[in-house]
């Protein structure tokens, strides 16, 4: 397949279903789990600060991590890869579901979800916390009012940061969801995730079972590259604009 054909296929599509990672959000200066682990953290493994354990032990302490994540993702901006998303979901309405692995939220603040189409965030959105008694989400204060660990405005109980941490489980219904949306696609993006992470490689696998074009974007080739109907070897804001045919 050739840009051109991938360029019809998606403008000709009813039902578009798109996974983002990581690769998304390093536009917007965001780091990678692993990267954000510098200074004071550097010597904390991503596992001892985001697993039930380590807040278990010292609550104190992954709080005070996330607080500095959503310190850093409150001040970054989406990016043009996000914008394109939006525009994409506005075109297609109701045929198009986006899932994210992305846990900073700038999905959102770029319109996904609200502009005729559905969003879901797998791994959770660390500018929201979690009740540990009775379940209720709310957003976070901004940043500057902001001291962990916050209480449940429902019953006053200790609230967790709302992101799904090692050794837990997907949320369901979003897994569900996503599930159902990439077997009825048209076609499939995927973008800027390794595929190592479940469930990309599933999801991709399932819309190409079901005929569907399945499209890479990311600079470099990863474990599910072999498997798509077309690559785009770009960074996300680059390869959509070359996808949607406009100028990034
Ligand atoms: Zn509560």
């Amino acid at each position: 397949m050739k840009l051109a054909d991938a360029r019809a296929a998606l403008r000709e599509a009813r039902h578009v279903a798109v996974l983002t990672g990581a690769g998304v959000s390093a536009e917007s200066g965001i780091p990678t789990f692993r990267d954000a682990q510098t200074g004071h953290w550097a010597r904390f493994r991503p596992e001892d600060l985001a697993s039930p354990g380590a807040y278990f032990r010292d609550p104190a302490l992954v709080w005070e991590w996330y607080a500095g994540r959503y310190r850093d993702v409150t001040r970054a901006q989406p990016n043009g890869g996000h914008a394109l998303l939006t525009q994409l979901e506005r075109e297609k309405g109701d045929g198009f579901f986006l899932a994210t692995q992305n846990v900073d939220g700038l999905h959102t603040r770029a319109g996904s979800g609200a502009a005729g189409g559905q969003l879901v965030e797998l791994h959770g959105n660390l500018t929201t916390a979690r009740c540990e008694v009775c379940d209720w989400t709310a957003d976070l204060p901004a940043p500057d009012h902001f001291t962990p660990p916050p209480s449940c405005p429902d019953c006053g109980g200790r609230m967790r940061p709302n992101v799904v941490w090692f050794g837990e489980d997907l949320p369901e219904t979003a897994l569900a969801a996503a599930a159902t949306a990439f077997a009825g696609a048209d076609v499939a993006l995927i973008i800027g995730t390794s595929g190592v992470v479940y469930p990309a490689a599933g999801l991709a696998a399932e819309a190409l079972r079901r005929g569907a074009v399945a499209i890479e974007v990311n600079p470099v080739e990863t474990n599910i590259s072999w498997q798509m109907t077309f690559a785009v070897r770009d960074v996300a804001s680059r390869g959509l604009a070359a996808l949607l045919g406009q100028e990034p």
